[in-house]
């Protein structure tokens, strides 16, 4: 018999609360041992909430980013169910805001939810419209690319808004970042499976993307975890961003 998922604790690929710990004991070997005060000292925090459980609320812990993840996840698929709607998971990806692992630090991630909200407005979008804004590094071309992972509930006005949106995204003409590669700046999936999309859209975590040619010629990429410095930069500007930072959020009640 299937167990019957209600939280996204149940859900068999969450990860536990001893693979948290497991990972901030990897985060806290790779901040040590790339060093420099800001590594350092984070990596304090981590320890204190690892050992100590002093909780640190940090978005860099992975303990308290699971349970961070549980308290956004678990009301918003109980909602979903009870709304009766259909909802799309949309993912945005801004080829133009590109960057050098130098810019990183820069980044204004309240910028980019800023410009994401005034484009669903304008398209014409209606909430509620959850999930975050993620960045991933390619090797290939050495730049971080920010999109964002969204939830959006599928009405007459939403699918208006759609279409509207894709028009705006035609005019604007987008080169991907990577040399003979189409631009995909929005992708419509339909959500079959509640716990495993829309947790997938709060993930809250940076991956290093690496493109992969297989021996029959085709082309795929993936996701594993950044080169140690790149690694520890990401988690010092996450940590700096704060829990919220990453997690957007546009006409919810
Ligand atoms: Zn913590």
């Amino acid at each position: 018999m299937a167990m019957e998922v209600s939280t996204l604790e149940d859900w068999p690929l969450f990860e536990t609360v001893k693979q948290a710990k497991e990972e901030n004991e990897a985060r806290i070997d790779i901040l040590w041992a790339v060093g420099g005060e800001e590594n350092v000292n984070l990596a304090l925090e981590l320890e204190a909430c690892t050992y100590d459980e002093k909780k640190c609320n940090s978005a860099a812990c992975k303990i308290c980013n699971r349970e961070y993840r549980m308290q956004l996840v678990n009301p918003r698929v109980s909602m979903m169910a009870e709304c009766g709607l259909d909802h799309w998971m949309l993912t945005v990806i801004d080829y133009k805001g590109a960057f050098s692992h130098e810019q990183l630090t820069a980044f204004d991630v309240r910028k980019a939810k800023d410009r994401l909200r005034k484009q669903l407005s304008r398209a014409g979008f209606h909430g509620p419209i959850f999930g975050s804004i993620e960045l991933d590094y390619h090797d290939e071309c050495k730049l971080w690319l920010p999109h964002a992972h969204l939830i959006v509930p599928i009405t007459e006005q939403n699918v208006n808004a759609k279409k509207a949106l894709i028009q705006q995204y035609k005019r604007m003409n987008l080169c991907h970042i990577k040399n003979n590669r189409k631009a995909k700046p929005l992708q419509f999936d339909s959500i079959n499976h509640d716990y495993h999309q829309v947790s997938y859209c709060f993930k809250l975590s940076f991956f290093e993307v690496v493109d992969i040619k297989s021996k029959k010629g085709n082309r795929y990429t993936r996701k594993q975890r950044l080169k140690r410095r790149n690694f520890c930069d990401s988690l010092v500007s996450q940590h700096l961003a704060g829990r919220r930072g990453y997690v957007f959020s546009f006409d919810e009640r």
